[in-house]
């Protein structure tokens, strides 16, 4: 599962003065049918080749290392990921992969480090969320993240069985039985109410009475983190238990797109605290004006950009602010994410070509 931790310490990495091959190649079985994910990396790699400007050992390593990707890419099957990030430095015999389930840009990048900045930028933009499976005597509890499931932790409560033994009555054993099913629901809510700050809940409901008694334990803070529910065994397989939870995060994400899109749409239209289109957009991150971006996950654009106030456009070659020629970059979109995530602008992707077209693939919530 990816996270800050993974991004943390390939950001420590150094292998100076060799270079990091890093390729994000999107291998989604739905859209490659036929492999065609071969013939993009085979034009990634030959614009790559064509500009490399290397010699010796540096140069002898990045050929090693597409060598390398070469052969992973013919020959292995990439399972369920969508995308395939692959990073290598042959010099120093390092190499590293990282199957991903989001659908990032197809990009090949030489560097001195690992190139993580897509995966930074899903990780701004994504939420974690946590299920629990309630059953009478016991729950399970599971964390997702970016079309994954881990399990966080069980919780198991010894239900007395009601048989037969002198001095209690059946509506004793009843009580008793009832008071444990209790005392269970509250250590899952007391767990619940440890492990969860910003993320979201999902129950996982295996009895609508279960559901409804632990609903009346649950602290309220809690009951504001809930998005839905799934019915689901507490044993059932770990695929549909992934399903199951998956559907419902993209239906509840794809909702909240959905109402981010008209805000922004409605505010633009009345000329306040909204913006649409790449052009203005840049302008508005650059006056450091963004609240919240909204991109389509697929966007990408060449430009330029200013290097002395680091300002992007897309067409303009001589910076608006400070009168100097700019430098070509083969996409500014990433670039302008970046910039927006270090002026703590909130980050949003659109998955949906058709709802990103409606703000021309980008439009950003100003904070004035
Ligand atoms: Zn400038």
């Amino acid at each position: 599962m990816l996270s800050k931790e993974i991004l943390k310490e390939l950001g420590n990495l150094s292998f100076s003065p060799y270079l990091v091959t890093t390729l994000y190649l999107n291998v989604s079985p739905l859209l490659n049918l036929k492999g065609e994910y071969k013939i993009i990396w085979k034009d990634l790699k030959k614009n790559a080749l064509d500009s490399l400007n290397l010699e010796g050992e540096v140069k002898r390593s990045v050929l090693s290392d597409i060598e390398y990707i070469e052969t992973l890419i013919d020959q292995s099957s990439f399972g369920s990921a969508n995308t395939i990030v692959l990073m290598s430095c042959s010099a120093k015999n390092w190499y590293y992969s990282i199957p991903l389930y989001p659908t990032l840009k197809n990009k090949l990048i030489l560097d001195k480090d690992p190139y993580t900045r897509p995966l930074g930028h899903l990780i701004a933009a994504n939420r974690h969320y946590y299920l629990v499976i309630l059953s009478k005597g016991d729950a399970r509890v599971f964390k997702y993240f970016l079309g994954e499931i881990r399990e966080e932790g069980e919780i198991k409560e010894e239900i007395p069985k009601r048989h037969k033994q002198g001095g209690w009555e059946a509506s004793d054993w009843q009580r008793w039985h009832e008071t444990h099913v209790i005392w269970h629901f509250k250590e899952v809510a007391e767990f619940l109410d440890k492990i969860i700050g910003e993320e979201k809940l999902i129950l996982g409901t295996t009895s609508p009475k279960n559901t409804s008694e632990f609903l009346e334990i649950l602290p309220k803070r809690l009951h504001e983190k809930i998005i839905g529910e799934i019915p689901i065994e507490l044993d059932s397989p770990i695929k549909e238990i992934l399903e199951k939870t998956h559907n419902l995060i993209e239906e509840y994400e794809e909702k909240e797109i959905k109402d981010l899109i008209d805000q922004l749409i409605v505010a633009n239209a009345k000329g306040k605290e909204a913006t649409l289109g790449l052009e203005n957009v840049a302008h508005a991150i650059h006056q450091k004006r963004v609240r919240t971006i909204l991109v389509y996950d697929q966007f990408e654009q060449s430009g330029f950009q200013c290097p002395s106030c680091s300002f992007m456009s897309p067409y303009l070659e001589t910076c608006p602010y400070c009168n100097v020629k700019m430098e070509k970059r083969v996409d500014i979109v990433d670039e302008l994410i970046e910039e927006a995530l270090i002026n703590n602008t909130e980050l949003r992707y659109i998955k949906k070509k058709e709802l990103g077209e409606k703000i021309q693939n980008i439009g950003a919530l100003l904070r004035f």
